[in-house]
């Protein structure tokens, strides 16, 4: 696998590849890389002649300056979990190679971010915004592969690219999950041994909203039968639980004005925030 630190060398090894028509698969992250990360590997590879993951740590997209400190920094373990899995180019980085300057452009998602993560996350989708313009016009890929995990980014992403005109497909793939069906997450590694215990609760909270909103078509009974299920669990601070249209993110009154639904949910256990999201309709 080839590492790059700077943006004129990939840019210089990736154009000429690009001009003969290797198709360039890229899977942006911020490392401490888990099966979730692979799977994302796995499918570009599956696609695309050269695959290319990113590993950063991007400031800008941090309303919480503890978050940005604590969030996992394991590269070498990074590098040589890429290398078993076939990644052919790691681009990682430093924020001198990605904020020389300080960015002054401001981007809004109007509707898509006055909920959820932008609602909690004061500027973090900007943040987002800026560092995938900026790697997509470093990588220039034919296609990025991204998770369900951040179904709100996702939506986001696909929104940005529509409205620039990159010419870039986006595929979004399912969210792998631990045996208890906690989402598999970097920061899954900083929960302790009774925390990580009861982490659970967020995916069986949605199991049980989605099986009780099929029965019932009744959001606000739902969000009820949520709040109960936490209640019993003191250790953990519900943020969200919402139920949105998959697609554009409108909130939902009736089940059956819609094509698809998601049930999106985020917590704290302890100064660890954790989300997750599922289909309503599988
Ligand atoms: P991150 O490193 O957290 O910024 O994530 C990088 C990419 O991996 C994003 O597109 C995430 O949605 C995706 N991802 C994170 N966790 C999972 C997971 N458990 N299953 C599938 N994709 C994931």
């Amino acid at each position: 696998m080839l590492i790059f630190e700077d943006i004129a060398p990939i840019k210089e090894y990736l154009f000429p590849l690009k001009s003969i028509n290797q198709r360039i698969g890229f899977i942006p992250t911020m490392g401490a890389l888990h099966k979730g990360h692979l799977s994302l590997i796995d499918a570009s590879r599956s696609e695309n002649e050269i695959t290319v993951c990113s590993i950063y740590i991007n400031p800008t997209q941090f309303n919480n300056k503890a978050d940005l400190q604590n969030y996992p920094r394991v590269l070498q373990h990074d590098i040589k979990m890429l290398q078993d899995a076939g990644c052919d180019i790691l681009f990682a980085p430093d924020d001198q190679v990605m904020y020389k300057e300080k960015a002054i452009i401001d981007l809004k998602f109007g509707p898509l971010e006055s909920l959820m993560e932008g609602k909690y996350r004061n500027g973090h989708f900007n943040g987002v915004g800026l560092i995938i313009c900026k790697l997509f016009h470093i990588i220039n890929p034919n296609t990025a592969y991204f998770g369900q995990k951040d179904l709100q980014q996702f939506i986001i992403i696909r929104q940005l690219i529509k409205d620039l005109a990159f010419d870039v497909n986006l595929c979004c793939l399912p969210i792998v999950r631990e045996p208890d069906g906690l989402a598999m997450s970097s920061r899954n590694a900083r929960l302790n041994k009774d925390d990580r215990k009861i982490s659970g609760i967020f995916y069986k909270a949605l199991n049980l909203a989605r099986i009780f909103l099929l029965e019932h078509n009744n959001i606000e009974k739902t969000e009820q039968q949520v709040k109960n299920l936490f209640e019993k669990y003191p250790a953990i601070h519900l943020e969200y639980f919402e139920v949105r249209d998959s697609e554009t993110l409108e909130p939902v009154n009736n089940i059956e004005n819609h094509q698809q639904i998601s049930l999106f949910i985020a917590g704290y256990i302890g100064d660890i925030r954790l989300i997750d999201n599922i289909y309503l309709f599988s």
